[in-house]
């Protein structure tokens, strides 16, 4: 049996964020798992960075030749639900819903998306998918579920990366956004043999600082423009019912096109994800699917 404590951290901030998206039936999605059940720490890791285990909520910077912080450009840092006077050349995605060309936010076939997994609701989503879907997961819940995780792959399913510990990024140093993305890629490695082509960013909380980083590691940024809010279910204060999210699914239904946000984090929205799936049905896409191109920067056996 599986044992987990919810770790109390600042994630509940991202609740009232306008286009925030995160989640948890316990205020938290990071889950530590117990140790014994862990994906065991790797030697090569050990001998890159002097480190014998996996970091906690707030990992080590460990400096990679590939990453040049000179190359980033300087913009305000800024805290989750604080809009400051942010230039255009900024571009905001959770201020002001500005995206880069680069940016993945839609797709030709309506297709859902998971955030915030592996956990143990995971399992529950998996047995009732009968297609192909992407997973956007956390590198501290992949080293704590590993079995979910590689259930997860194991049925074909695409899986991007959604930083260490669901982080707020733009408020965080050139350096502690380095060490939230390559831990939670070294994560994927160790877990499952393989290096993430996707990230989403925590809350959609991403900048043209956070960009320049997230792509000097080679990863396509992945948002969504269908919101389902699904998490404001788990909140219990009605800002959100089932029919209403029902209701904007028939709508986007009738647009035949676009990536649903939603989540794997705890069992409520999980169960929500499998009547949405009814909804929509099985002729879906991965998010590699929808953009034509490859599921992994790398595969290691
Ligand atoms: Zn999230």
């Amino acid at each position: 049996m599986i044992i987990y404590r919810a770790v109390q951290t600042a994630l509940l901030a991202g609740f009232f964020l306008k286009s925030g998206e995160c989640l948890a039936s316990n205020g938290s999605t990071a889950l530590i798992g117990d140790e014994d059940m862990q994906t065991p720490f790797p030697e090569w890791l050990k001998e890159f960075t002097n480190i014998t285990q996996w970091p906690g909520l707030d990992p080590p910077y460990i400096p990679l030749d590939y990453i040049d912080l000179t190359k980033v450009p300087e913009f305000e840092r800024y805290q989750s639900g604080r809009c400051p006077n942010i230039s255009r050349e900024q571009c905001s995605f959770d201020c002001y819903n500005c995206v880069d060309v680069d940016d993945v936010t839609s797709c030709f076939k309506l297709s859902q998306t998971f955030d915030d997994g592996p956990t143990p609701a995971t399992e529950t989503l998996l047995e009732n998918l009968r297609h192909r879907t992407t997973f956007f997961v956390l590198g501290i819940n992949t080293v704590s579920f590993p079995h979910i995780y590689e259930s997860v792959v194991e049925r074909g399913h695409l899986v991007g990366t959604h930083t260490w510990s669901h982080a707020f990024l733009p408020s965080l140093s050139n350096e502690e956004i380095v060490a939230q993305i390559e831990w939670s890629i070294w994560a994927m490695n160790a877990t499952g043999k393989h290096f993430p082509k996707y990230f989403r960013p925590p809350y959609g909380a991403i900048d043209n600082r956070v960009r320049a980083i997230v792509k000097q590691f080679g990863l396509t940024v992945v948002l969504w423009d269908h919101d389902t809010f699904d998490w404001k279910l788990i909140t219990n204060d009605k800002l959100r019912t089932e029919e209403q999210i029902f209701k904007d699914i028939e709508t986007w239904k009738s647009q035949r096109k676009g990536l649903i946000l939603e989540h794997d984090g705890a069992r409520r929205t999980v169960d929500l994800a499998i009547k949405i799936n009814k909804l929509v049905g099985n002729d879906q896409l991965t998010v590699a699917e929808c953009i034509g191109d490859t599921d992994y920067i790398e595969r290691y056996d």
